[in-house]
């Protein structure tokens, strides 16, 4: 079996608009497992939009959303959260009262509730603090797993929230800008812990991002959008030197 082959992610004709503003104009794009893929794009291009319609936090107008195959377009989105597609948001959502360890154990909790069985109780909380431990592992956070999530710095927020993530067992990650606000060294082992992600896990990463030397150095694929629409796509080398990219979005000034 070839699992470079299975098609984790497939959108056909993609559309949303907000008034008479179409966000979405008609996308189309198809994510392999075990991808890194960015979508770039200036300010405005559609980018969170398309990860709603993905998520199933917006319900697109027209087109078609496949995740391993089966058909997810305007299902809710914990449904598709269920079947394991996990994404974050631009701005961070974490428990701020509740310690790091406890914000991991929740999703953890919540997932081995569906097999609970009461005479295993106690083995079951020894799994879900083996697992917690696990994931605070993985993400770098075991040295904070007492502290609370408003003592946190930014950076080590925007990583409890992969954590938390993380703890559900996706399959699919869907990424809105996870460096956003963060300093070089935050960016630097936020990009590390993605890459190790798709790599040890398996987890497909779709990702949107404004920093290209984030972009360049971690993606396998690279979608770039604008005004709603896909301009180019393909390896980074192809991306980065693609005439209509180098005008629209590389070649902007910024501010
Ligand atoms: P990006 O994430 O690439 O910056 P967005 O998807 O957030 O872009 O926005 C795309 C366009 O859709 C923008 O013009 C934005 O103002 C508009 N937009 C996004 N969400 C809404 C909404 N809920 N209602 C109305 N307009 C929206
Ligand atoms: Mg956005």
């Amino acid at each position: 079996m070839n699992s470079e082959k299975i098609e984790v992610l497939r959108i056909e004709g993609l559309k949303k608009s907000f008034g008479k503003l179409q966000a979405v104009g008609g996308v189309d794009l198809v994510v392999k497992k075990n991808e890194v893929r960015a979508i770039i794009g200036p300010n405005g291009a559609g980018k969170s939009t398309f990860f709603n319609l993905i998520s199933g936090d917006l319900k697109p107008d027209a087109g078609k959303v496949f995740f391993n195959g089966n058909p997810i377009t305007g299902m809710a989105a914990h449904r598709i959260a269920n079947m394991g597609v996990a994404r974050s948001f631009q701005i961070t959502s974490i428990f701020p009262d509740l310690t790091v360890f406890e914000n991991v154990m929740i999703p953890i909790v919540v997932q081995q509730k569906r097999t609970m069985n009461m005479f295993r109780a106690a083995k079951k909380i020894a799994e879900v603090n083996d697992a917690t431990w696990e994931v605070l592992t993985k993400v770098g956070l075991k040295y904070l797993a007492g502290a609370k999530g408003n003592a946190l710095s930014h950076g080590d927020k925007k990583r409890l929230e992969i954590a938390i993530i993380l703890a559900r067992k996706p399959e699919l990650l869907l990424l809105d800008e996870p460096t956003a606000g963060m300093s070089p060294e935050e960016t630097d082992s936020t990009v590390h812990l993605v890459k190790q992600l798709s790599a040890d896990l398996g987890i497909t990463i779709v990702f949107t991002e404004h920093d290209m030397k984030v972009v360049f150095s971690i993606s396998d694929y690279i979608s770039v959008l604008q005004q709603g629409v896909i301009i180019a796509d393909g390896l980074p080398g192809d991306v980065r030197n693609n005439k209509r990219v180098i005008e629209a979005y590389i070649g902007e000034k910024k501010e």
